[in-house]
């Protein structure tokens, strides 16, 4: 599971994304800042959009068409036959893809002040503090650990209303 993870780090930090990785790597647990959730906190980026974060299709070698079935033109023909085959599925033909998680360039926006939050975001499955410590919901996930959690959530949030929050992609 990828879990949407808010690293908080002091604000006197002067690079906030080092130090929060200092404290992701003390979870032991495989992360990613960004990852899967790279753009979480801003609506107007889509990292499937970032030109970034596209490279060659390895399925079909760029070339956009199935293996095999490429068809060179016969005398006369026009350039659209020149891949007669069908197209590549992995990335409909365009010949290119969309990059592993792994592979995403860093996104300036996955660094905030816990101040300037949006109004409204995904809830965060996690909650890592300054101090290393780790909050998350109880399960079940029924309506009223729904709310303990958003409650909870809500609380760590103004207790550290001083500091930045890193996104991170925790796996578990
Ligand atoms: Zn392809």
């Amino acid at each position: 599971m990828h879990y949407l993870t808010f690293q908080l780090v002091p604000r006197t930090s002067r690079k906030p994304v080092e130090d929060g990785v200092a404290l992701l790597r003390q979870t032991g647990l495989f992360f990613l800042v960004g990852g899967r959730w790279t753009g979480v906190l801003r609506a107007d980026y889509n990292p499937e959009k970032d030109l970034r974060n596209v490279g060659p299709c390895p399925s079909c070698q760029s070339n956009g068409a199935l293996g095999g079935d490429i068809m060179w033109p016969r005398p006369g023909s026009t350039q659209s036959t020149l891949f007669a085959g069908e197209d590549c599925k992995a990335c409909d033909g365009r010949g290119f893809s969309l990059l592993s998680t792994h592979n995403w360039a860093p996104f300036p926006g996955d660094v905030m002040p816990v101040s300037e939050l949006p109004d409204e975001y995904i809830t965060p499955a996690i909650v890592i503090t300054t101090e290393g410590q780790q909050h998350e919901m109880s399960y079940p996930a029924n309506d009223a650990n729904k709310q303990a959690w958003e409650e909870e959530l809500s609380g760590l949030l103004s207790k550290h209303a001083d500091c930045f929050v890193v996104v991170a992609d925790l796996r578990r």
